[in-house]
């Protein structure tokens, strides 16, 4: 992959006497010139709220904003461009999914059947599910290094109406058997949801490849601004489904007593839109497709190995789940003995190095695997070799300064 690192002008920032290492992009990604630039751009030339007004400016912004929903489709291979909504986040894509398809589909004796190792916004959202409907919330616990086991496969039943997991975990960072799963929801009768919160911005995403019915991810994690997000549901689904949210483009006619709603994807669009964070979105999108997302995995696996096989050298260190990194995107977990997360966080920042701290919103998690809070590391596109030895360098220094 070409050298990426002149696209990123914070990562010349230096803090502390080192030039930063930015290892938190689990957490968020930094941005190029090329997506800065585009949302200048459309602040400068073609700012107006799309879709409401017949005047150019509104015109121009209505366009970049439906180009962008199109460079999303291609992007995760959807059928339908009006399968393509746009919400602020992974959180409230599946905030929707929950409210206007779990609470209205599920009853009791029903089963959700979600990993141990989910994110919160993929596990309290079905809390709540269960909460309203008296469905019952199942969890499969993964053996030690994070894999499922027989026993968790078994619990995908008759009485499962949906399946939720994380294409990606965002704390063991390992790939899940994706298709696998959503064959086994679909032999049951239940509904696949995939969580692409830290799977889309590293790795090829077909979403019709997956058969999944809903997908969704963040803008935020793969170069994109914050307040992006995309739910993707097959269209059969999301016809079916009340919206979420109301007001604004969502409506078709209203009344003063009633309402008839909008077709889709605007059905579930309430309010103005984002103009500028789909604009960075697809800015994004263009971005990492110039790169190759076969590229990005091929860069974040070399990275990945080199860290985790110098990890394993270090006395005190223990990695969280499977050290095997052609399992792994470059998400690293771990904990040092006898230093909490967020000092050993504190150490590695004196020396220019962001990596995370804490329980990485997966409380269910570490309270299974007794750990209530790690350290994380995680790559993208810049990163290099380089910065990788240097956190293997210093590294071992945390469990010095603290004496
Ligand atoms: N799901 C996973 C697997 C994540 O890693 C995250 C964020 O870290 C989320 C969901 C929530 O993403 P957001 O905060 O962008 O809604």
């Amino acid at each position: 992959m070409r050298n990426v690192r002149n696209d990123f002008p914070i990562l010349k920032k230096v803090h502390n006497g080192h030039q930063i290492v930015y290892f938190d992009n689990a957490a968020t990604t930094q941005k190029p010139l090329q997506v800065i630039h585009a949302i200048v751009e459309l602040l400068e030339y073609h700012n107006g709220n799309p879709h409401r007004g017949a005047h150019i400016l509104s015109v121009e912004a209505g366009t970049l904003y439906d180009e962008a929903r199109l460079a999303v489709q291609r992007f995760i291979h959807a059928p339908s461009v009006d399968e393509i909504i746009f919400v602020r986040n992974t959180t409230e894509a599946l905030n929707l999914i929950a409210r206007s398809y779990g609470e209205t589909h599920l009853q009791k004796g029903d089963k959700i059947v979600i990993p141990i190792s989910e994110h919160h916004s993929n596990l309290v959202t079905w809390q709540r599910v269960c909460a309203e409907t008296g469905a019952e919330l199942v969890y499969m616990y993964l053996d030690e290094a994070g894999h499922f086991t027989p026993e968790d496969l078994e619990k995908i039943d008759e009485h499962t109406k949906i399946v939720a997991f994380a294409a990606v975990s965002n704390v063991y960072g390992m790939k899940r058997p994706v298709k696998e799963l959503v064959a086994k929801a679909h032999a049951v009768g239940a509904v696949a949801v995939v969580d692409g919160a830290q799977s889309t911005p590293h790795m090829k995403t077909d979403v019709q490849d997956m058969d999944c019915d809903f997908y969704v991810f963040s803008g935020h994690k793969m170069c994109g601004s914050a307040g992006t997000g995309v739910l993707y549901g097959k269209k059969a689904l999301l016809e079916d489904m009340e919206p979420f949210l109301l007001g604004g483009d969502m409506i078709e006619y209203v009344a003063e007593q009633q309402t008839t709603y909008n077709v889709l994807p605007y059905k579930f669009e309430a309010g103005s839109q984002n103009v500028e964070g789909a604009v960075a979105l697809k800015a994004a999108i263009e971005y990492l497709e110039d790169l190759g997302m076969e590229e990005i995995e091929r860069h974040e696996h070399v990275l990945t190995a080199r860290c985790l096989t110098g990890m394993q050298k270090i006395p005190h260190i223990h990695l969280i789940g499977s050290t095997d990194a052609s399992e792994k995107t470059g998400v690293i977990s771990f904990t040092i003995d006898g230093v909490h997360p967020h000092d050993a966080a504190t150490i590695l920042d004196s020396f220019g190095i962001a990596v995370r701290s804490g329980h990485h919103c997966a409380q269910p998690l570490g309270a299974h695997l007794g750990i209530e809070a790690s350290n994380r590391a995680s790559f993208y596109i810049y990163n290099t070799e380089e910065e990788v030895d240097y956190f293997l360098e210093k590294l071992p220094l945390v469990r010095k300064q603290m004496g």
